[in-house]
């Protein structure tokens, strides 16, 4: 994401069009609830000092890139095997040149018409690629926090709406993010919303939601000025079901993150993400985002485990919608 002192725009207007229908809730938000259960916010810690230990330094074209999308790969072969895992290459155009990159798509089928996607994106900040950045927070948190999600949703399938994981590539800046409607960032989420634009799987999705950062040991989930209102209610009221009112909406503020690119086609979008890491001083104004501070001793199970249990809630009660 963008960083937060330089964050001043506002999308408030885009999402006067968006109607979601309203049908009663029924069982199969009790079904999810007990999902919620499951989730393991150890396992996803586990996951994030694997991922770091492999993939170290993620940044676009690396190696530890490369590795990274293998670490994700190895974990769905189940949902390959079933035809339920979707690679999307395409060749970004950035101030680097060009860069071949890849959004990975897990599919968990629903029995109701309509798809939940959960993202995340995996790859480190590219113009860091010289310093010892590794982002556990910044992408290796949230991307093992969706593993461990699917790790869920493999044993109980969604009863609603299908849900979506999307491990996206390119959401950093190459070079600079530049200021609203910049070209350098969200480059995987940018070809993902086109593509399902031009196939009209647009339409179909109820849900755009995005995790980043949320790994922070220090965890308050921010108000994202820029998410969608409803989905702002759904998500405080999450909270308040699964016991965790106070880690939420402390700070009110608008991210530019992945949810952008869709929430401009008119998807209802939510960006989980707590832009507040670590304390600020004057030579890092945004505390350990985007410096050698990023590692794992920040980042908490604990936090996890909230995180991933007020995000399922927050999926169960979009399956009411
Ligand atoms: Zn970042």
């Amino acid at each position: 994401m963008k960083l937060k002192s330089k964050s001043l725009i506002f999308f408030s207007t885009l999402f006067g069009s968006c109607v979601l229908a309203m049908s009663t809730p029924n069982a199969i938000a009790q079904h999810a609830a007990s999902s919620g259960a499951h989730f393991s916010g150890q396992a996803a810690y586990n996951l994030t000092a694997q991922l770091l230990q492999i993939a170290p330094k993620r940044f676009n074209g690396s190696p530890g890139h490369e590795k990274a999308e293998e670490f994700i790969k190895q974990h769905f072969t189940a949902e390959a095997a079933k035809g339920n895992f979707e690679t999307d290459t395409f060749t970004a155009k950035t101030p680097a040149g060009l860069q071949t990159m890849h959004n990975y798509i897990v599919k968990y089928p629903g029995k109701k018409d309509g798809i939940i996607v959960l993202a995340s994106h995996y790859e480190t900040n590219y113009p860091l690629r010289d310093i010892e950045f590794y982002g556990a927070n910044d992408g290796a948190a949230t991307t093992s926090l969706l593993i461990e999600i699917g790790n869920v949703l493999r044993t109980h399938p969604p009863e609603g709406y299908s849900v979506w994981l999307v491990f996206d590539d390119g959401e950093e800046a190459v070079k600079e993010w530049t200021f609203n409607n910049g070209t350098d960032n969200t480059y995987g989420t940018r070809h993902l919303a086109a593509k399902w634009s031009n196939d009209s799987m647009l339409s179909k999705i109820k849900a755009f939601i995005v995790v980043d950062m949320v790994g922070d040991k220090d965890l308050n989930i921010d108000h994202d000025d820029n998410s969608t209102p409803w989905l702002l209610d759904l998500l405080q009221t999450a909270a308040k079901n699964t016991g965790h009112s106070s880690q939420v909406f402390k700070y009110h503020e608008p991210e530019e993150d992945d949810h952008i690119p869709f929430a401009k086609r008119g998807v209802p979008v939510l960006d989980f993400i707590d832009a507040h890491y670590g304390p600020s001083t004057d030579a890092t104004p945004d505390g350990y985002h985007h410096t050698a501070q990023d590692t794992l001793d920040k980042v908490s199970a604990k936090s996890l485990a909230i995180t991933g249990h007020v995000f399922l809630e927050s999926v169960k009660q979009l399956q009411s919608k």
